[in-house]
Formats: structure tokens, C-alpha cells, sequence
């Protein structure tokens, strides 16, 4: 059966206002788009909670309670009705935006429900916001153990488009389709690799028969995904190697070796001279380099992309440098003039918030081959930066940066450039190779000489009073502090306003020739900028901040990075932040602030305090989280495929690449027409975060 011709509108329950919410919201059209639409995570519905064993950590549950007290209150945008749910253990709260009216007659005095939702905390007191209630007697057929919850939006809400209700339509598509869905694998492949049909695996991803079944059913779903991402990487790779002539670096001439000799700031690692070999032979060879480089927080990665550089510069070749914010790049701007102040070398800037003139003169300058290297943000891929003849792009933090970004700016130049991304995101080798196929990978394993490791603490919040002290000794003594605030969930104002009412705490609680100021996200980039060089400048000692600058600040001064609730952080996450200190000779300080006692976030934050490094903290990341822990992945929000994720589907990655590599070497496993048609299909649920990493 055709299922991305059939449209959803026909079906029972839907109809034409429905459909243009799903369509406005999930671009779902076709009952193929719909199956694709998967479940964020399971509950387990057999289980009924008591309400004294609720808290506002909990994901969705259900109840058996009584309601009584049901009221409106408050007018136009803020009407809403509340209502208390009881049973012997205590009270709960309920309350509805939306969509009441029908309730209202509904509900009787008396009667046992089953209330379904996820606690909330508001106010010191729990309560569920927009609960499902089903008379007890009916919803028996409810308690079915495992149930799909599938992500809604606040506009689908309005529409009655909840989770059950998205369920109801996917029961409705299997119904309507009777037949089976048509596989989109060869027999033979299903077999080899002992996978699920796919018309047994989108059944059980939506309807899970227990729990085996729906790990096989993700399995092989995750499987085709990640086998056509595979492919795709393949064939990309062929498509280099085959069509692209780099520009050949023959020569280290006058950039590389003055600024060698005369201008080195401090003698090489040998992990950096290496590296920077390995790069030399790659340029040289007239093939394209396409090349990743890895080196953890600190390992002096901007110095190796600036030798490679020159290279480029004495190969008559201009080069740019694009990192992932504003802060990043007018930082390397600044090292980049000043390590080649001696050096006739023609820098410039671009970014989103370049004035006219800057603008100017660095699109005008790339054009006319005047201007030899360019640093800037996102800004470099838009079309209208074309170069005169451009032979390296280095990408820094290319996490931060998607496939596609990369791949144009291959097509900056009729000859695509070499390009060097760089990273410290700890991807275990065996992963990062299979993750990004068509890259080559070089790796700096080792710090400069003099650095201390950093001393972790991982503390609760009546520690702050020492913390603050300590912030004030180690200020004295002339060095620097971060502090960071989380940002407390995506509403700009209340990021903002964290970091602004704590700096306003410190102003207080440090003396008074401290400087405290703070920086976030949403402030005009000149003020940015202007926070940034007078923290460089050590004109301000204490920065709170958001996470604005977890990658790539580089203030080696800074000697202390304090982190308010650690637990709302990943590892990745905090490893980068502690990054930000330790790069100069001064011992160095972490203190992270956890406002938690799960078992679990102890565990988390107990691996940063015992290690620096990594690729091992990544390494107790997968244990912890397990490869096979199936409610773990799902809690994070598994299909989202982050990339913890994909380092606990390692193994079905691995396997996946093996299969892709042997489709490609053999050229005959699926025809175009089918390809094509998965290749959309899976666009569609890879999301960008995925990508990101590729
Ligand atoms: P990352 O790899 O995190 O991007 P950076 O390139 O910003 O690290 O380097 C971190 C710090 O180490 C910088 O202050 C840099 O000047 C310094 N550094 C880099 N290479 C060396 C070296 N070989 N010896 C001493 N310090 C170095
Ligand atoms: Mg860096």
C-alpha cells in the first residue's frame, strides 16, 4: 500500500482542521508521515500511583482519585479551571487551560478516576497541568502496561491533538490499512541481520506489545536509519575522492617558517607537531583533505589551525577560520592579529553583527584576494562571501556546525578547498570513524607542558558562603573567576535575569574592588564583545555567564570556574565549561554546585570530580547509561538520536556501517526509486541535533 499518497484528513477523528494543525506543527500529511511521527518515550501504565508518592521529577503517571471543587477562575487569557484530585494518601491539584467546558458536566462527585499527567511543582505545591480523565470502571482497558507518549505542541493541545489522541490516529491508520505496510528491506538483508519487518516495527513502536518487542522494533528502525545515513556518508566519500582535486600545498616557505622561528609563542607539543605533519602530508598530496581534528579542552588546537594556515598563505592560497559564536570568533580575531603582528598578513572579520564597514571590507577584501584570512561565524557560508582563491577552511567546535554547513563551503571556491574541523567533543576513535566515515581523524593527546590538572569539588549550596570567599582569595591573588547560572528553561527573560540577579548576589557578597559583571545569550553581540575583552583585559575578575561561553574561551588568567546546579548540565556539557580554566601554568579550580541528592546526578558529577579527561569521562557516560539500558535511553529522548544516544547504539551504529560498506562495495542492494524514497523519509526524523554531529 502507497502510504505517503494516503492523507490523514480522511480519517475517522481528524478531518480538515485537524490535519492543517498536524501539518502546521509536524509537517505531517500522508499516513506514512503520521507512522513516522514515534512515540518520545513509554509509560508504564499498569502501574498506579498513590498520591503521596508523587513529586514534580516524575514523568507521566497515573492516579485513582476522586475530584472535587471544580472551578473557573480568572478572565479572558488567564480563565482556567482547577479542580482537586483526592485519595486517602492526599491532595492534588489539577488544572486546565484549555478546553474545559465539556468537563465541567462531566465530572461527578464520588466518582473513582484515572487521572493521567506529569506532576509539576508550582508554588511549593504539585499539581498536573492538563490531565487525561477517564472514569475508572471504562479505563480499564487503559492498564495495558506499556503506552506510547508522543510529542505535542502547545497549538495541538488547543486542537485536542494530545498524546491520546495521536495514538487513537495511529490505531486508526493500522486499521485502515489492514494489509501490511510494504518493506523497504531485501529479505535477505532482514534475515542476515535479524531484524523486525517494518510493518511489525512501526505496529510495536506505537503499540509495544511488552517490552522485548518494542526493543526490537526500535532496533530496526534505528538500524535503517542509521544504515542510510551510512550509505549517504559513502557516498558522499566516493563522490570526493573521485571528483575533487585539492589544491596541492608544495611548499613551506616564508609564513610558516618566520612565524616558526621568530614568532612561536611557545615551543610545539609534540602531539601539535605531529598533528601538524599529518596535515602537511595531506595538503601536499593533491588529493582534498577532509580531516577532523580532536584534542581535549586545552590542548592548543587554534595553534595548530594557525600553522596550517600559513601553509595555505605560502601556497598563494587564502584561508578562513569559522567558529560558532560571536565571543569565539572576535577571540580568535584577536589572537590571530596579535601572533601575526610581524607577519604581512591581510586579516579580517566577518559575522552577523559586522558593521557596514567591517562588512565591507572583508567581503570586498576576500573578492579581490587582498584580504588573505578571514575568521568570522556562520556568517562565512552565505553566498555572497566569495573568495578570490580559497584553499583551507578550518571549522572550530564543528559540533556546533551541521553536514550541510560544512559541505558549502566546499563550493566557495570552483576547486573545493581543503577543510581541517576541529573538536573536543570525546568521541571514542572506533565511533568517531564509523560516526564520520569520510573524514580522516588526527588527534592531539597530550596538554602543553606546566599544566596542573584542575581540582574538583562537587559541593551543595551551603557551601556558597566559602565558595564566594574563595572566589575573593584567589581574585587577590590576581586571577580570574567564571561563575555559571543554568539557563532556566528557554524563556529568555528568566535566563537573563539569573545571571543578572546573581552577579547582583556576588556584588554583594565580594569586596567591594571586585568587579562582577555578567554576560548572556540574548545581549546586543557589541556589548558581548565589550564584556568579553575587558574580561580578556582582566579589567572585570568575576564573570556569571550562561553557557554563551562553554566552547573555546580562552582566558588562561582565569583560575576558578564555579557552576550553580551542576545537575541540570551533561557531562559534555560540564567538561567544556571546566575547560574554560587550567589553560595557563596557576593551579586551577572547579566547583560544581549541585542542588540535588539523586543517586543518579551523584554518580554523574562524582566522575568529573575523579577525572579530566574526555575521552574517559565519555567512556563512564556510556557505562552509566549502558548500552542496553532501554528506559534510561528513552527518558533522554531517545529517537531524538543526541549524541549520547548514538554512543549507546554504538553497536547497531557499527553494524549499521558494516552493512552500508558492503551495499556500496556490491552496488546492488536497493534500486534508486526506493533509496530516494528512505532517504526522505528519514530526513524527516533525523533531527538536527543528529546531524550536527555528523
Ligand atoms: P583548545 O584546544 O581548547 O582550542 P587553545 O588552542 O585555545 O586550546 O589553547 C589553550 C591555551 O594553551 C592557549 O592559551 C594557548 O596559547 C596555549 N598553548 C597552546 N599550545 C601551547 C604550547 N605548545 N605550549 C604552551 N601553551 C600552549
Ligand atoms: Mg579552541
Amino acid at each position: 500500500m502507497e502510504l505517503a499518497g494516503l492523507n490523514i484528513k480522511f480519517l475517522p477523528g481528524v478531518g480538515e482542521k485537524k490535519a492543517a494543525v498536524l501539518y502546521e506543527e509536524l509537517q505531517v500529511q500522508s499516513y506514512e508521515d503520521m507512522l513516522y511521527h514515534v512515540p518520545f518515550k513509554y509509560i508504564d501504565r499498569s502501574k498506579i500511583y498513590s498520591i503521596a508518592e508523587l513529586n514534580g521529577r516524575l514523568p507521566y503517571i497515573q492516579i485513582k482519585a476522586k475530584i472535587r471543587n471544580l472551578k473557573t477562575i480568572g478572565e479572558g487569557k488567564a480563565l482556567r479551571m482547577t479542580a482537586t484530585a483526592y485519595d486517602e494518601t492526599g491532595t492534588l491539584e489539577l488544572v486546565w487551560f484549555k478546553g474545559f467546558k465539556f468537563l465541567t458536566n462531566q465530572i461527578e462527585p464520588d466518582k473513582e478516576y484515572l487521572i493521567f499527567g506529569q506532576p509539576s511543582e508550582f508554588n511549593h505545591k504539585l499539581n498536573i497541568v492538563h490531565p487525561e480523565i477517564d472514569s475508572f470502571e471504562k479505563a480499564s482497558q487503559l492498564l495495558v502496561g506499556f503506552q506510547a507518549v508522543y510529542p505535542t505542541t502547545e497549538k495541538m493541545k488547543k486542537a485536542f491533538l494530545n498524546s491520546k489522541a495521536i495514538s487513537k490516529i495511529q490505531d486508526s491508520i493500522f486499521k485502515t490499512i489492514k494489509g501490511k505496510i510494504s518493506e523497504t528491506l531485501p529479505a535477505w538483508f532482514i534475515q542476515q541481520h535479524k531484524l523486525m519487518y517494518l510493518h511489525e516495527a512501526l505496529y510495536n513502536i506505537h503499540f509495544p506489545e511488552n517490552p522485548d518487542m518494542l526493543r526490537k522494533a526500535l532496533f530496526r528502525l534505528k538500524f535503517e536509519e542509521l544504515f542510510y545515513i551510512q550509505l549517504n556518508i559513502l557516498k558522499l566519500k566516493y563522490k570526493r575522492k573521485t571528483y575533487f582535486k585539492g589544491h596541492e600545498f608544495k611548499t613551506i616557505g616564508e609564513y610558516f617558517n618566520t612565524f616558526y622561528h621568530r614568532y612561536l609563542p611557545f615551543e610545539l607539543t609534540d602531539a601539535q607537531k605531529r598533528v601538524i605533519k599529518e596535515i602537511r602530508q595531506d595538503c601536499g598530496s593533491g588529493k582534498q583533505m577532509n580531516r577532523l581534528l580532536q584534542g581535549d579542552v586545552g590542548s592548543g588546537k587554534t595553534l595548530v589551525a594557525v600553522m596550517c594556515m600559513l601553509m595555505a598563505l605560502d601556497n598563494c592560497c587564502q584561508t578562513c577560520l569559522m567558529a560558532p559564536t560571536e565571543i569565539l570568533a572576535r577571540q580568535h580575531y584577536a589572537t590571530l592579529t596579535r601572533l601575526l603582528d610581524g607577519l604581512p598578513v591581510r586579516v579580517a572579520i566577518l559575522t552577523g553583527a559586522s558593521k557596514a564597514r567591517e562588512r565591507r571590507a572583508a567581503l570586498e577584501g576576500v573578492v579581490s584576494g587582498e584580504v588573505q584570512l578571514l575568521v568570522g561565524t556562520h556568517a562565512l557560508i552565505e553566498d555572497r562571501v566569495r573568495f578570490a582563491n580559497l584553499g583551507l577552511v578550518v571549522i572550530d567546535e564543528q559540533h556546533r556546525f551541521g553536514v550541510e554547513q560544512r559541505a558549502r563551503m566546499w563550493t566557495k571556491n570552483e576547486q573545493p578547498p581543503h577543510v581541517l574541523v576541529m573538536t573536543a567533543t570525546p568521541i571514542p576513535r572506533t565511533l568517531a570513524m564509523t560516526l564520520y566515515g569520510d573524514l580522516d581523524v588526527s588527534v592531539i593527546d597530550e596538554l602543553p607542558v606546566g599544566r596542573q590538572p584542575v581540582k574538583n569539588c562537587v559541593v551543595g549550596r551551603e557551601y556558597r558562603p566559602n565558595a564566594y570567599r574563595f572566589l575573593a582569595e584567589q581574585v587577590h591573588q590576581g586571577h580570574q573567576c567564571y561563575v555559571i547560572c543554568p539557563m532556566i528553561e528557554e524563556n529568555e527573560n528568566l535566563e537573563s535575569a539569573d545571571v543578572i540577579s546573581y552577579a547582583e548576589i556576588l556584588r554583594e557578597n565580594l569586596p567591594d574592588d571586585i568587579r562582577v559583571e555578567y554576560l548572556h545569550g540574548k545581549m546586543p553581540p557589541g556589548r558581548k564583545n565589550e564584556i568579553m575583552e575587558c574580561f580578556a583585559a582582566n579589567e572585570i575578575q568575576v564573570l556569571v555567564s550562561t553557557t554563551v561561553i562553554e566552547v573555546g574561551v580562552n582566558v588562561p588568567n582565569a583560575t576558578v570556574m564555579m557552576v550553580e546546579n551542576a545537575e541540570r548540565f551533561g557531562l559534555a556539557s560540564l567538561h567544556q565549561l571546566r575547560g574554560r580554566v587550567g589553560r595557563g601554568k596557576a593551579q586551577s579550580y572547579c566547583i560544581f554546585i549541585s542542588t540535588s541528592d539523586k543517586t543518579e546526578t551523584k554518580k554523574r558529577l562524582e566522575i568529573l570530580n575523579k577525572s579530566n579527561d574526555g575521552f574517559e569521562i565519555a567512556d563512564w557516560d556510556l557505562k552509566l547509561r549502558g548500552p542496553g539500558d532501554f528506559f534510561g535511553i528513552r527518558q533522554s529522548g531517545d529517537m531524538d538520536f543526541k549524541i549520547a544516544d548514538i554512543y549507546s547504539d554504538s553497536k547497531t551504529l557499527q553494524e549499521a556501517a558494516e552493512a552500508a560498506g558492503f551495499a556500496e562495495q556490491n552496488k546492488y542492494l536497493l534500486d534508486a526509486g526506493r533509496m530516494q524514497m528512505l532517504e526522505n523519509k528519514l530526513e524527516k526524523y533525523i533531527t538536527e541535533e543528529f546531524k550536527l554531529n555528523l
